[in-house]
């Protein structure tokens, strides 16, 4: 019996977690959850799962969720930072599933790592921020880190057991997002309605507007250059409309290693909570007859700017993607809110790269410094547009 804890419970990720959990009712448990303030679904969840704790985002949030839950109900109700870092650091668990969105995702992680709970890691953005400390401290901890993104996941179950030298590149694909066939003029009047269309995978609005702009896929290429100790000029991206393949490994020999199946996140999720086996899904079974042909093209960086921009995080380092990935989040929020518009979130995420000094990555301290920085940069130029 495996206990676990999900942060961010009442997202996508966290979700289909919940929905393999109780399919599999004797290998896993649910020692914890923690949400931002969905005190509606929550409520079931705890009702339904009765782990040890949960956390919210405030402590009115957490004071409402108390007033709504079934006075069987047993779980503690926690809040804030330090409630999200409790219901990560769980004694009963043996695996945090961190799939928090954006950079909050950050601290709750460390903590899971620094208890010893082995890690499936959704949120990229944690990798992305402080990839090798992050990594440095699970090593220290003696705990895994398992990908759950779906083409880290493809990636790791591609290169398992391969020694890294025989590894010629890997190779990231990517669906193109809704406007793959749209022209840069086109882009230019974009709606989020428009941008949250995605063709294939059902998302949060966060990565759903990063895989529209690509943007997503450039944070994937620094969370493989971070997980798999590989160099963003060994990493491709390939545009491959259909998301039958979650991506590739290309070996010495000549050898290209693909991961396919139908895209349901239930896959790579299940694969991270119960690695190293596998369990049956009962999903639908990949129909190779009926899906046609399979198709993959160079990305645009001209028109998918996000991504060009993320590359060369990729291949500075240091600060560079700490900054490209706090920026990001502020222009996606003001798009969102419709603030400003689609072709600005690139505009704004340059910009603030452009007036940051670089800095080495060396603590975690100073990264959550860098991040603040790049906010409150991101924000003064989305007031300016
Ligand atoms: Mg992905």
């Amino acid at each position: 019996m495996k206990n676990i804890a999900i942060l961010g419970s009442t997202g996508s990720i966290g979700t289909s977690a919940l929905e393999v959990i109780a399919a599999n009712p004797s290998r896993f448990t649910v020692s914890g959850l923690a949400a931002f303030r969905n005190i509606t679904l929550l409520k079931d969840q705890i009702e339904c799962f009765r782990p040890e704790a949960a956390a919210v985002i405030d402590e009115e949030t957490a004071i409402a969720l108390e007033k709504s839950l079934d006075t069987s109900v047993r779980t503690e109700v926690l809040f804030g930072p330090h409630g999200y870092r409790e219901v990560a650091s769980l004694a009963g668990s043996q695996m945090v599933l961190s799939a928090m969105s954006g950079a909050a995702g950050l601290l709750p992680t460390l903590a899971a790592i620094d208890s010893g709970k082995d890690v499936a890691l959704a949120n990229k953005e944690t990798i992305v921020m402080a990839g090798e400390l992050v990594l440095a401290r699970a090593e220290a901890a003696g705990v895994r880190i398992l990908p759950v993104d779906s083409e880290h996941s493809a990636l790791f179950q591609c290169l398992e057991g391969r020694p890294r030298e025989q590894v010629l590149k890997l190779i990231l694909t990517a669906s193109g997002g809704p406007f793959f066939k749209k022209s840069i003029d086109d882009l230019a009047s974009v709606t989020p309605a428009d941008a949250l269309k995605h063709p294939n995978w059902e998302m949060g609005s966060k990565i759903t507007i990063d895989s529209a702009t690509m943007m997503n896929k450039g944070l994937e290429v620094i969370e493989a250059m971070r997980l798999f100790s590989i160099g963003a000029d060994r990493i491709d991206v390939v545009i491959h409309p259909q998301s039958i393949v979650h991506s590739m490994v290309a070996f010495n020999d000549g050898a290209l290693l693909a991961h396919m199946g139908v895209p349901d996140m239930k896959i790579p999720i299940a694969y991270a909570l119960s690695y190293p086996g596998r369990i049956p899904l009962f999903l639908p079974e990949l129909d190779l007859f009926g899906m046609g042909s399979l198709s993959f093209f160079p990305p645009d960086l001209d028109k998918f700017r996000c991504l060009a921009l993320a590359l060369e995080a990729a291949r500075r380092g240091g600060t560079a993607p700490v900054v490209l990935n706090a920026s990001n989040e502020i222009a996606v929020e003001a798009f969102l809110g419709k603030r400003i518009g689609f072709l600005d979130i690139p505009r704004i995420v340059e910009d603030t790269i452009q007036t940051h000094k670089w800095e080495e990555a060396k603590t975690i301290e100073q990264i959550i410094e860098v991040d603040h920085w790049a906010r409150d940069k991101s924000k003064e130029l989305v007031n300016v547009l």
